[in-house]
């Protein structure tokens, strides 16, 4: 870009996927299923009908707050945001303002981008209800409430962010966040996250901690994926840059844009002249209500460690590399098996080549979850435990692992019902070096201790008897000896 520099803060919405319920009623939270099955009179705003918080909705939103070091409120309230429009057939959208304080203000979140560290404040996280959704076709429209009170927290950065990169690794980072809570899969292939990208620039040598030096904020809404946060970023900075350079930018005004995939262009919506009053207040059926200091204090307590601090614990540990330690917290349920692994006595290096080597492979060329993994760590010690004891090779090893996956057994079962232990019985192992050595009068006459070259044809022969299964080390050792007493 040279000479400007990007002011980018994202509006991050993420469905609570992990509550039984909504948000304000007691339909199933589960939108991937028939039309318009999961919803109730609450969700379709019959008269009379009245709210009723999901407290394990509250929870979740407090732990996400806590987690973003955001301060918390001392009551709860929830209030109206009024608009027309079928997605949501109250008329308006239960959410909370900045006033009276949301589920979380003024935090900070640090993470990693391209192996440095970022912090970027953020403005607030509340808890919301999600709008139904609509698909529109030719000349008609279809409307599935399922998602209609689905419960939704949305956080709101500082303009922080400095380029399309940290904006994703930030995005990756608060996903790792929602799965270690437990809050949210945070999928946006499901569309559980969805995002609003703010972008300026300015010009790069004057100082950006001063608002008044910032640019022109461009709002672009519905951004879905993260690969489509990049893209609309970086088409942004290069927009925005061209207008600079004709001398446009400055008569610019505040605007709101919308992302287009297809495209890959931004499309202008609306000038922030026109922008809409929603005429927020406070909702007058859900009485206010005070978080005890006592609850705050349970959910703080409770939260688990996060991916950055398992990081750190199996780097100094359990001796793994930053590497390993990396890919193994990128996902929980990874970790957890990883953990689990070890708890059993499982060498931790051992574990994670496993986990992140055969392991991940196998669930991202198969599109399986590790929870529906048919090998638990249980048999993955057994796998491991069958190596070391060399009652199979590393190879073998590699057989098994796909064998167990394959035919539903446990590494025993493969390698008994497949016969591959590998003889590491000296006694068997000397009957059959005997029955060599007599097959081949020339090639033991022909060995030199010097020039051991021979011996190659010598294993291969053992191998040839055993069908591949005498231990290569032992089988070696023994024949060496053997040799070794014939030319004395
Ligand atoms: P609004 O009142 O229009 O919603 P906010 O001040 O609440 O605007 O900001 C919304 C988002 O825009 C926040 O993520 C904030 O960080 C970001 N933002 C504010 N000013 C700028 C700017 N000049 N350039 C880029 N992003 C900005
Ligand atoms: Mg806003």
């Amino acid at each position: 870009m040279g000479k400007y520099k990007a002011k980018i803060g994202l509006e991050m919405h993420c469905e609570i996927s992990e509550t039984k319920t909504k948000v304000f009623s007691s339909a199933k939270n589960s939108y991937s299923e028939e039309a318009n099955s999961n919803i109730n009179p609450i969700d379709m705003a019959f008269p009379g009908i009245l709210p009723v918080v999901n407290k394990e909705a509250v929870r979740m939103a407090l732990m996400a707050s806590m987690a973003l070091n955001c301060q918390q409120p001392e009551y709860m309230y929830f209030e109206r945001k009024n608009y027309y429009y079928p997605d949501l057939p109250k008329g308006f959208q239960l959410t909370q303002e900045t006033k009276p304080i949301p589920v979380g203000i003024y935090g900070q979140v640090t993470f990693e981008c391209n192996g440095k560290e970022k912090t970027v404040r953020i403005n607030n996280l509340h808890l919301e209800e999600d709008a139904a959704s609509l698909d529109h076709y030719d000349d008609f429209s279809t409307i599935d409430y399922n998602r209609a009170g689905v419960p939704l927290l949305e956080l709101v950065t500082e303009p922080d962010i400095s380029s399309a990169d940290e904006a994703v690794a930030f995005l990756e980072h608060m996903r790792s966040v929602y799965q270690y809570l437990n809050i949210s899969e945070a999928d946006s292939k499901k569309g559980q996250v969805r995002c609003d990208v703010n972008v300026s620039i300015m010009d790069e040598d004057l100082d950006d901690s001063d608002p008044k030096n910032w640019g022109t904020k461009i709002e672009v809404k519905n951004v879905n994926s993260f690969g489509g946060v990049r893209d609309a970023i970086n088409y942004e900075i290069k927009r925005q840059t061209k207008l600079k350079e004709n001398n446009e930018y400055e008569q610019m005004e505040q605007q709101t844009r919308r992302w287009d995939e297809e495209s890959g262009t931004t499309i202008y919506m609306r000038s922030k002249v026109d922008a809409i009053d929603y005429k927020y207040f406070v909702e007058p059926n859900i009485p206010k209500f005070k978080l005890s200091k006592e609850w705050l204090e349970e959910i703080k307590a409770s939260l688990p460690m996060l991916a950055y601090e398992r990081k750190l614990k199996y780097i100094n540990n359990y001796n793994l590399s930053d590497y390993d330690a990396s890919i193994l917290v990128k996902q929980r349920d990874i970790a957890d098996y990883f953990e689990k692994t070890i708890s059993l006595g499982v060498d931790s290096k051992q574990a994670a080549n496993w986990t992140n080597g055969m392991i991940l492979s196998y669930l991202n060329s198969n599109e399986i979850n590790i929870k529906e993994f048919f090998l638990t760590p249980e048999m993955l010690k057994e796998l491991i435990d069958l190596i070391n004891s060399k009652t199979i090779s590393s190879k073998q090893g590699k057989e098994v692992f796909a064998k167990v996956l394959e035919k539903k057994k446990s590494p025993k079962e493969i390698v008994e019902s497949e016969g591959m232990m590998q003889i590491t019985d000296t006694g068997e192992l000397d009957r059959i070096i005997d029955e060599v050595v007599n097959e081949n009068p020339e090639q033991v006459a022909a060995y030199d201790p010097e020039r051991p070259k021979i011996l190659d044809y010598f294993i291969g022969q053992i191998m040839k008897k055993t069908r591949g299964k005498a231990n290569p080390v032992t089988a070696s050792q023994l024949m060496k000896e053997k040799l070794a007493n014939l030319k004395k």
